[in-house]
């Protein structure tokens, strides 16, 4: 998710602020046009557009507000979503990856062990459903994004802890298969208090919130490409190596299939 969904601790504050200022204007613009007043019609000539304004800024504050929620709503859906849709894709993953070791070594420690980190994910990562988390933030929108954040916080949490077993277990299982996969590249690990952050943002109204979903955009981004990369590893691990011949004109070591040499440029016969 792009951080244009930043809008949505940001939109809130700035709304507050421009309708804060317009308030504020209004009322400082009435102090002259009061003091003015000398005859009953110029009262209501002066009182009139005062009237007029406050209830503009009154429209404009309701807009503003639906905007936000609805905004809100769908990012926490979005979010969400993206969350189902990535523990349900590991999953599949990991079970796969099971089947296809439990073949190769079916007597393995650590291939069975496999079988038991995918069964717990199932139920620790449990779907969470998105469209509701969407409506529910509509109605009580302070309690309800605290909750999915905290939510999404602590899944991501566990779900890097759970990833890293995995990993381990899932590099011994390749190699009682026979297999001697590459080390692989570490997964940042996000350890966010999600408690201490509703503390935080509570003591400062709100403002450590801003910090917050940034940082529930930044951290399900790293992850996500951590476990792209991760998922390359495996994959490339698995692809037959290629057949190469030499270069006929600078003896570098080519893929057979190349028809001009990547090193020197010569065209190759086959
Ligand atoms: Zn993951
Ligand atoms: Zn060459």
């Amino acid at each position: 998710m792009g951080y244009v969904w930043m809008i949505v601790p940001i939109l809130p504050a700035l709304a507050a602020v421009l309708i804060g200022a317009s308030l504020l204007s209004i009322l400082v613009s009435i102090i002259p046009r009061i003091s003015s007043i000398t005859q009953p019609q110029t009262a209501q000539n002066a009182i009139t557009p005062i009237i007029g304004e406050v209830f503009g800024l009154y429209g404009l504050a309701i807009f503003m507000f639906y905007v936000v929620l609805l905004i809100g709503a769908l990012a926490f859906y979005y979010m969400i979503d993206r969350r189902n849709r990535h523990f349900v894709r590991q999953r599949s993953l990991f079970s796969t990856l099971q089947r296809y070791l439990a073949l190769k070594a079916p007597y393995s420690e650590s291939v069975s062990r496999l079988g038991y980190i995918a069964e717990d994910s199932g139920c620790d990562e449990r779907d969470r459903p998105a469209g509701v988390w969407a409506v529910l933030f509509l109605f009580v929108t302070p309690i309800v994004g605290l909750l999915a954040a905290y939510n999404l916080t602590q899944d991501l949490r566990r779900h890097e802890d759970a990833q890293s077993v995995y990993q381990t277990t899932l590099t011994n299982a390749f190699s009682d298969a026979g297999i001697q996969l590459p080390s692989f590249s570490p997964f940042k690990f996000h350890r966010r208090e999600p408690f201490l952050f509703i503390i935080l943002s509570a003591i400062t109204v709100g403002l450590f919130w801003i910090y917050w979903f940034y940082t529930l955009l930044k951290d399900y981004n790293e992850h996500f490409s951590d476990q792209a990369r991760f998922e390359d590893q495996i994959l490339d691990s698995q692809r037959p190596p290629e057949a190469t011949k030499l270069c006929g004109s600078c003896g570098a070591t080519i893929p057979r299939s190349a028809k001009f040499c990547p090193i020197c440029g010569k065209p190759q016969t086959i």
